[in-house]
Protein backbone atom coordinates (compact mmCIF):
# COMPACT_ATOMS: atom_id res chain seq x y z
CA UNK A 1 0.00 0.00 0.00
CA UNK A 2 1.04 3.49 -0.83
CA UNK A 3 1.07 5.99 1.98
CA UNK A 4 -0.60 9.00 1.78
CA UNK A 5 -0.43 11.74 4.83
CA UNK A 6 -3.23 14.87 4.82
CA UNK A 7 -2.31 17.97 6.88
CA UNK A 8 -5.57 19.52 8.15
CA UNK A 9 -8.81 17.65 8.45
CA UNK A 10 -11.12 20.50 7.19
CA UNK A 11 -13.42 20.39 4.19
CA UNK A 12 -10.47 19.56 1.56
CA UNK A 13 -8.88 16.89 3.97
CA UNK A 14 -11.86 15.09 4.88
CA UNK A 15 -13.30 14.85 1.61
CA UNK A 16 -10.16 13.83 0.03
CA UNK A 17 -9.38 11.09 2.88
CA UNK A 18 -13.20 10.23 1.84
CA UNK A 19 -12.32 9.60 -1.64
CA UNK A 20 -9.56 7.60 -1.46
CA UNK A 21 -9.45 3.90 -2.19
CA UNK A 22 -8.61 2.42 1.12
CA UNK A 23 -7.44 -1.16 -0.18
CA UNK A 24 -4.79 0.91 -2.56
CA UNK A 25 -3.98 3.73 -0.03
CA UNK A 26 -2.53 3.57 3.48
CA UNK A 27 -4.14 7.19 4.58
CA UNK A 28 -3.49 8.91 7.87
CA UNK A 29 -5.22 12.20 8.53
CA UNK A 30 -4.01 14.95 11.44
CA UNK A 31 -6.22 17.40 12.34
CA UNK A 32 -5.37 20.29 15.11
CA UNK A 33 -9.12 20.80 16.41
CA UNK A 34 -10.36 17.46 18.92
CA UNK A 35 -14.40 18.24 17.20
CA UNK A 36 -16.10 20.16 14.93
CA UNK A 37 -15.99 23.90 14.83
CA UNK A 38 -18.16 25.20 17.93
CA UNK A 39 -19.64 28.40 16.59
CA UNK A 40 -22.12 27.57 13.71
CA UNK A 41 -21.53 29.17 10.41
CA UNK A 42 -23.26 28.74 6.72
CA UNK A 43 -21.39 28.35 3.20
CA UNK A 44 -22.94 28.53 -0.26
CA UNK A 45 -22.67 25.97 -2.27
CA UNK A 46 -22.34 26.01 -6.16
CA UNK A 47 -23.48 23.37 -8.34
CA UNK A 48 -20.00 22.07 -9.17
CA UNK A 49 -19.44 21.28 -5.28
CA UNK A 50 -22.60 19.62 -5.00
CA UNK A 51 -21.71 17.30 -8.02
CA UNK A 52 -18.43 16.87 -5.60
CA UNK A 53 -20.44 15.94 -2.57
CA UNK A 54 -22.78 13.40 -5.06
CA UNK A 55 -19.38 11.56 -5.38
CA UNK A 56 -19.26 11.13 -1.95
CA UNK A 57 -22.72 9.68 -1.74
CA UNK A 58 -23.37 12.96 0.93
CA UNK A 59 -25.32 15.50 -1.31
CA UNK A 60 -29.16 14.03 -0.45
CA UNK A 61 -28.47 14.31 2.87
CA UNK A 62 -26.98 17.83 2.26
CA UNK A 63 -30.13 18.87 -0.12
CA UNK A 64 -32.24 17.52 2.83
CA UNK A 65 -30.50 20.24 5.29
CA UNK A 66 -29.47 22.81 3.15
CA UNK A 67 -31.70 25.94 2.03
CA UNK A 68 -32.26 26.95 -1.60
CA UNK A 69 -31.05 30.51 -1.99
CA UNK A 70 -34.02 32.22 -4.35
CA UNK A 71 -33.62 36.01 -5.43
CA UNK A 72 -30.24 37.29 -4.17
CA UNK A 73 -30.32 41.50 -4.39
CA UNK A 74 -27.19 43.41 -4.64
CA UNK A 75 -27.98 46.93 -2.63
CA UNK A 76 -25.98 49.94 -1.91
CA UNK A 77 -25.84 50.66 1.76
CA UNK A 78 -29.31 52.03 2.25
CA UNK A 79 -31.10 48.83 1.07
CA UNK A 80 -31.75 50.17 -2.60
CA UNK A 81 -31.61 46.67 -4.36
CA UNK A 82 -29.44 47.64 -7.39
CA UNK A 83 -30.57 44.40 -9.29
CA UNK A 84 -32.15 41.69 -8.07
CA UNK A 85 -31.37 38.47 -10.28
CA UNK A 86 -32.73 34.93 -9.32
CA UNK A 87 -30.05 32.78 -7.88
CA UNK A 88 -30.45 28.96 -9.36
CA UNK A 89 -28.73 25.90 -7.93
CA UNK A 90 -26.86 27.54 -5.22
CA UNK A 91 -27.50 25.82 -1.84
CA UNK A 92 -27.02 27.50 1.89
CA UNK A 93 -25.25 24.24 3.95
CA UNK A 94 -24.22 24.62 7.39
CA UNK A 95 -20.60 24.30 7.96
CA UNK A 96 -20.91 21.93 10.73
CA UNK A 97 -23.07 19.91 8.56
CA UNK A 98 -20.97 19.64 6.10
CA UNK A 99 -18.17 18.45 8.20
CA UNK A 100 -20.20 16.13 10.26
CA UNK A 101 -21.26 14.47 7.10
CA UNK A 102 -17.51 14.56 5.44
CA UNK A 103 -16.14 13.23 8.25
CA UNK A 104 -18.51 10.47 8.37
CA UNK A 105 -18.00 9.29 4.74
CA UNK A 106 -14.39 8.79 6.20
CA UNK A 107 -13.19 5.22 5.81
CA UNK A 108 -12.50 3.43 9.20
CA UNK A 109 -9.14 2.45 7.79
CA UNK A 110 -7.90 5.76 7.69
CA UNK A 111 -5.76 6.66 10.93
CA UNK A 112 -6.38 9.77 12.81
CA UNK A 113 -4.00 11.78 14.69
CA UNK A 114 -5.60 15.14 16.48
CA UNK A 115 -2.35 17.19 16.77
CA UNK A 116 -0.91 20.08 15.05
CA UNK A 117 2.04 19.43 12.84
CA UNK A 118 4.44 22.18 13.80
CA UNK A 119 6.96 21.82 10.94
CA UNK A 120 7.57 19.32 8.61
CA UNK A 121 10.64 16.97 9.18
CA UNK A 122 12.97 15.49 6.51
CA UNK A 123 12.94 11.93 7.57
CA UNK A 124 10.41 9.51 9.52
CA UNK A 125 6.32 9.28 8.54
CA UNK A 126 5.69 12.52 7.42
CA UNK A 127 8.63 12.23 4.93
CA UNK A 128 7.24 8.83 3.36
CA UNK A 129 4.77 8.58 0.60
CA UNK A 130 2.87 11.43 -0.48
CA UNK A 131 2.50 14.76 1.33
CA UNK A 132 -0.81 16.65 1.29
CA UNK A 133 -1.32 19.98 2.26
CA UNK A 134 -4.89 20.50 3.28
CA UNK A 135 -4.51 22.46 6.14
CA UNK A 136 -5.84 26.09 5.23
CA UNK A 137 -4.32 29.65 4.22
CA UNK A 138 -1.37 29.25 6.33
CA UNK A 139 -0.49 25.92 5.16
CA UNK A 140 2.78 24.71 6.76
CA UNK A 141 3.14 22.02 4.14
CA UNK A 142 3.11 25.10 1.54
CA UNK A 143 5.73 26.63 3.58
CA UNK A 144 8.00 23.64 3.69
CA UNK A 145 7.61 22.96 0.19
CA UNK A 146 6.92 26.29 -1.48
CA UNK A 147 9.29 28.43 0.99
CA UNK A 148 8.82 31.98 2.32
CA UNK A 149 7.65 33.34 -1.26
CA UNK A 150 4.79 31.43 -0.83
CA UNK A 151 3.62 32.92 2.42
CA UNK A 152 -0.05 34.35 3.51
CA UNK A 153 -1.03 37.69 3.03
CA UNK A 154 -2.71 39.39 5.16
CA UNK A 155 -5.57 41.49 4.02
CA UNK A 156 -6.36 44.69 5.74
CA UNK A 157 -10.56 43.14 5.80
CA UNK A 158 -12.15 41.33 8.32
CA UNK A 159 -15.21 38.81 8.51
CA UNK A 160 -17.63 39.39 10.65
CA UNK A 161 -20.47 36.25 10.29
CA UNK A 162 -23.04 34.45 12.20
CA UNK A 163 -26.43 32.32 12.61
CA UNK A 164 -29.55 33.70 13.41
CA UNK A 165 -32.10 31.02 15.02
CA UNK A 166 -35.08 32.83 13.00
CA UNK A 167 -36.03 34.00 9.25
CA UNK A 168 -35.54 37.47 8.49
CA UNK A 169 -37.78 39.22 5.78
CA UNK A 170 -36.61 37.52 2.58
CA UNK A 171 -37.16 40.83 1.04
CA UNK A 172 -34.43 42.21 3.09
CA UNK A 173 -32.38 39.24 1.33
CA UNK A 174 -28.91 40.01 -0.34
CA UNK A 175 -25.61 41.67 -0.33
CA UNK A 176 -25.45 45.84 0.81
CA UNK A 177 -22.75 47.19 -0.85
CA UNK A 178 -21.58 50.71 1.46
CA UNK A 179 -18.76 53.06 1.54
CA UNK A 180 -16.26 50.57 2.46
CA UNK A 181 -18.46 47.63 4.01
CA UNK A 182 -20.36 44.58 2.96
CA UNK A 183 -23.19 43.20 4.76
CA UNK A 184 -24.99 39.66 3.63
CA UNK A 185 -28.21 38.24 4.90
CA UNK A 186 -28.96 34.41 3.63
CA UNK A 187 -31.39 31.61 4.37
CA UNK A 188 -30.17 29.25 6.48
CA UNK A 189 -30.60 25.68 6.54
CA UNK A 190 -33.97 25.27 9.36
CA UNK A 191 -35.26 28.41 8.66
CA UNK A 192 -32.67 30.64 10.07
CA UNK A 193 -30.33 33.27 8.84
CA UNK A 194 -26.87 33.18 7.83
CA UNK A 195 -25.53 37.79 8.23
CA UNK A 196 -22.17 38.38 7.07
CA UNK A 197 -20.28 41.66 7.25
CA UNK A 198 -16.62 42.92 6.39
CA UNK A 199 -14.57 45.77 6.15
CA UNK A 200 -11.93 47.46 7.31
CA UNK A 201 -10.44 46.72 10.70
CA UNK A 202 -7.21 47.10 12.88
CA UNK A 203 -8.02 44.20 15.03
CA UNK A 204 -5.97 40.43 15.00
CA UNK A 205 -4.36 39.12 12.91
CA UNK A 206 -3.49 36.21 15.94
CA UNK A 207 -6.58 36.44 18.46
CA UNK A 208 -10.20 38.68 17.31
CA UNK A 209 -12.27 39.68 20.33
CA UNK A 210 -15.74 38.74 18.71
CA UNK A 211 -17.69 40.93 21.15
CA UNK A 212 -15.08 44.00 20.45
CA UNK A 213 -15.93 43.25 16.75
CA UNK A 214 -19.57 43.02 16.98
CA UNK A 215 -19.54 46.64 18.91
CA UNK A 216 -17.26 48.11 15.95
CA UNK A 217 -19.81 46.62 13.47
CA UNK A 218 -22.91 48.22 15.35
CA UNK A 219 -20.92 51.36 14.98
CA UNK A 220 -20.13 51.08 11.49
CA UNK A 221 -23.77 50.43 10.46
CA UNK A 222 -25.56 52.84 12.53
CA UNK A 223 -26.64 54.77 9.69
CA UNK A 224 -27.47 51.51 7.38
CA UNK A 225 -30.21 49.98 6.05
CA UNK A 226 -32.76 48.98 9.16
CA UNK A 227 -32.14 44.72 8.16
CA UNK A 228 -28.84 45.53 8.59
CA UNK A 229 -29.42 47.39 11.84
CA UNK A 230 -32.08 44.59 13.18
CA UNK A 231 -29.77 41.41 11.96
CA UNK A 232 -26.77 43.35 14.05
CA UNK A 233 -28.86 43.33 17.26
CA UNK A 234 -29.80 39.99 17.45
CA UNK A 235 -26.22 38.99 16.81
CA UNK A 236 -24.41 38.06 19.99
CA UNK A 237 -20.48 37.16 20.51
CA UNK A 238 -21.16 33.23 21.40
CA UNK A 239 -23.34 33.19 18.02
CA UNK A 240 -20.14 35.09 15.94
CA UNK A 241 -17.51 34.53 14.60
CA UNK A 242 -14.66 36.98 13.59
CA UNK A 243 -11.42 36.76 12.17
CA UNK A 244 -8.92 38.49 9.78
CA UNK A 245 -8.82 37.47 5.82
CA UNK A 246 -5.88 36.29 4.85
CA UNK A 247 -5.19 35.41 1.08
CA UNK A 248 -2.32 32.79 -0.66
CA UNK A 249 -0.23 34.16 -3.20
CA UNK A 250 -0.41 33.33 -7.03
CA UNK A 251 1.38 29.62 -7.33
CA UNK A 252 2.75 28.02 -10.58
CA UNK A 253 2.00 24.51 -9.32
CA UNK A 254 0.23 22.69 -6.81
CA UNK A 255 2.56 19.85 -7.08
CA UNK A 256 6.33 19.84 -5.72
CA UNK A 257 8.38 16.35 -5.31
CA UNK A 258 6.47 14.20 -2.64
CA UNK A 259 3.72 17.11 -2.16
CA UNK A 260 0.42 18.42 -3.03
CA UNK A 261 -1.41 21.23 -1.92
CA UNK A 262 -5.49 21.23 -2.02
CA UNK A 263 -8.39 23.89 -0.67
CA UNK A 264 -7.08 26.77 0.71
CA UNK A 265 -3.53 26.03 1.23
CA UNK A 266 -3.49 26.01 -2.63
CA UNK A 267 -5.95 29.21 -3.81
CA UNK A 268 -6.72 30.75 -0.27
CA UNK A 269 -8.86 33.61 -1.91
CA UNK A 270 -10.90 36.19 -0.32
CA UNK A 271 -14.87 35.21 0.47
CA UNK A 272 -16.38 37.52 -2.05
CA UNK A 273 -17.18 34.94 -4.43
CA UNK A 274 -18.27 32.22 -1.94
CA UNK A 275 -15.99 29.76 -3.82
CA UNK A 276 -13.52 28.78 -1.12
CA UNK A 277 -14.83 25.61 0.37
CA UNK A 278 -16.48 24.62 -2.87
CA UNK A 279 -13.60 24.81 -4.80
CA UNK A 280 -11.93 22.31 -2.08
CA UNK A 281 -14.55 19.55 -2.72
CA UNK A 282 -13.73 20.06 -6.09
CA UNK A 283 -9.99 19.61 -5.71
CA UNK A 284 -10.60 16.66 -2.75
CA UNK A 285 -12.60 14.82 -4.88
CA UNK A 286 -10.68 15.49 -8.69
CA UNK A 287 -7.08 14.37 -6.48
CA UNK A 288 -8.89 11.49 -5.26
CA UNK A 289 -10.47 10.35 -8.66
CA UNK A 290 -6.98 11.18 -10.24
CA UNK A 291 -5.36 9.09 -7.75
CA UNK A 292 -7.14 6.11 -7.55
CA UNK A 293 -7.22 5.78 -10.80
CA UNK A 294 -3.50 6.43 -11.98
CA UNK A 295 0.27 6.18 -10.46
CA UNK A 296 0.77 9.15 -8.65
CA UNK A 297 3.19 11.03 -10.63
CA UNK A 298 0.57 10.86 -13.35
CA UNK A 299 -2.42 11.97 -11.10
CA UNK A 300 -0.61 14.37 -9.66
CA UNK A 301 0.32 16.50 -13.19
CA UNK A 302 -3.02 15.82 -13.97
CA UNK A 303 -4.62 17.35 -11.00
CA UNK A 304 -2.18 20.08 -11.45
CA UNK A 305 -3.61 20.63 -15.36
CA UNK A 306 -7.40 20.66 -14.04
CA UNK A 307 -7.58 22.52 -10.93
CA UNK A 308 -4.74 25.18 -11.29
CA UNK A 309 -5.73 27.47 -14.09
CA UNK A 310 -9.42 27.45 -12.78
CA UNK A 311 -8.74 28.27 -8.95
CA UNK A 312 -5.93 30.75 -9.78
CA UNK A 313 -8.47 33.01 -12.11
CA UNK A 314 -11.52 32.61 -9.54
CA UNK A 315 -8.59 33.43 -6.84
CA UNK A 316 -8.06 36.94 -9.01
CA UNK A 317 -11.68 37.21 -9.28
CA UNK A 318 -12.39 36.99 -5.75
CA UNK A 319 -9.92 39.73 -5.15
CA UNK A 320 -11.20 41.95 -7.97
CA UNK A 321 -14.56 42.06 -6.27
CA UNK A 322 -13.49 42.40 -3.05
CA UNK A 323 -12.02 45.42 -4.27
CA UNK A 324 -15.23 47.19 -5.66
CA UNK A 325 -17.53 45.55 -3.34
CA UNK A 326 -15.28 47.15 -0.07
CA UNK A 327 -14.92 50.35 -2.31
CA UNK A 328 -14.11 53.21 0.02
CA UNK A 329 -13.06 56.90 -2.01
CA UNK A 330 -14.20 55.24 -5.22
CA UNK A 331 -17.78 53.98 -3.54
CA UNK A 332 -20.04 57.08 -5.04
CA UNK A 333 -18.47 56.59 -8.61
CA UNK A 334 -19.24 52.92 -8.14
CA UNK A 335 -22.74 53.50 -6.93
CA UNK A 336 -23.35 55.65 -9.79
CA UNK A 337 -21.74 53.41 -12.28
CA UNK A 338 -24.01 50.39 -10.94
CA UNK A 339 -27.38 52.41 -10.69
CA UNK A 340 -26.92 53.32 -14.44
CA UNK A 341 -26.03 50.22 -15.64
CA UNK A 342 -28.60 48.51 -13.80
CA UNK A 343 -31.02 51.28 -14.88
CA UNK A 344 -30.66 51.22 -18.56
CA UNK A 345 -30.19 47.61 -19.21
CA UNK A 346 -31.83 45.46 -16.42
CA UNK A 347 -30.99 42.16 -18.44
CA UNK A 348 -27.73 42.78 -19.21
CA UNK A 349 -26.66 43.70 -15.39
CA UNK A 350 -28.74 40.72 -14.62
CA UNK A 351 -26.99 38.29 -16.93
CA UNK A 352 -23.51 40.00 -16.24
CA UNK A 353 -24.34 39.21 -12.13
C1 LIG B 1 -16.25 34.89 6.06
C2 LIG B 1 -16.06 33.74 5.12
C3 LIG B 1 -17.15 33.30 4.37
C4 LIG B 1 -16.99 32.24 3.47
N1 LIG B 1 -18.05 31.83 2.75
C5 LIG B 1 -17.91 30.83 1.85
C6 LIG B 1 -19.02 30.36 1.08
O1 LIG B 1 -20.14 30.84 1.23
N2 LIG B 1 -18.81 29.36 0.19
C7 LIG B 1 -17.58 28.81 0.00
O2 LIG B 1 -17.44 27.94 -0.85
N3 LIG B 1 -16.52 29.22 0.73
C8 LIG B 1 -16.65 30.20 1.65
N4 LIG B 1 -15.59 30.59 2.41
C9 LIG B 1 -14.27 29.96 2.22
C10 LIG B 1 -14.15 28.64 2.99
O3 LIG B 1 -14.39 28.86 4.35
C11 LIG B 1 -12.75 28.07 2.81
O4 LIG B 1 -12.37 28.15 1.47
C12 LIG B 1 -12.72 26.59 3.25
O5 LIG B 1 -12.94 26.50 4.62
C13 LIG B 1 -11.40 25.95 2.87
O6 LIG B 1 -11.38 24.64 3.35
P1 LIG B 1 -9.97 23.93 3.62
O7 LIG B 1 -10.29 22.58 4.12
O8 LIG B 1 -9.10 24.08 2.42
O9 LIG B 1 -9.27 24.82 4.73
P2 LIG B 1 -9.73 25.07 6.23
O10 LIG B 1 -11.19 25.16 6.34
O11 LIG B 1 -8.91 26.22 6.71
O12 LIG B 1 -9.26 23.76 6.98
C14 LIG B 1 -7.93 23.51 7.29
C15 LIG B 1 -7.90 22.52 8.45
O13 LIG B 1 -6.54 22.22 8.73
C16 LIG B 1 -6.33 22.24 10.13
N5 LIG B 1 -4.91 22.59 10.28
C17 LIG B 1 -4.31 23.73 9.88
N6 LIG B 1 -2.99 23.69 10.15
C18 LIG B 1 -2.77 22.48 10.71
C19 LIG B 1 -1.59 21.86 11.21
N7 LIG B 1 -0.41 22.47 11.12
N8 LIG B 1 -1.68 20.63 11.74
C20 LIG B 1 -2.90 20.00 11.84
N9 LIG B 1 -4.05 20.56 11.39
C21 LIG B 1 -3.98 21.78 10.82
C22 LIG B 1 -7.29 23.31 10.64
O14 LIG B 1 -7.60 23.10 12.01
C23 LIG B 1 -8.49 23.11 9.74
O15 LIG B 1 -9.41 22.19 10.26
C24 LIG B 1 -15.73 31.63 3.33
C25 LIG B 1 -14.64 32.07 4.10
C26 LIG B 1 -14.81 33.12 5.00
C27 LIG B 1 -13.63 33.59 5.80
Amino acid sequence: MEAITIIGGGIAGLALAAGLDPERFDVTLYEQRPGLPPVESSLAMWPEAQSALAVLGILPDIRKAGARFGGMALRDGAGNAWVAPEVRGVLGVSRAELMRLLDAAVPQAVHRVTERVEHIPATGPLATGLLVGADGVNSVVRQAFWGSRAEATLTPYLALRGVLPESVDASAGGEYWGRGTIFGIAPASGGRTYWYASFRAEEGPARVDVAEVLRHARERFADGAPAIRTVLESATPESSLAQRIWTVPLLTSYVRPGAVLAGDAAHGMTPNLGRGACEALVDAVTLAELLDTQSVPEALKAYNSQRLARTQLLRLASSGMTRLALADRGQPLRDRLLRLATRKSPAAAVGRS
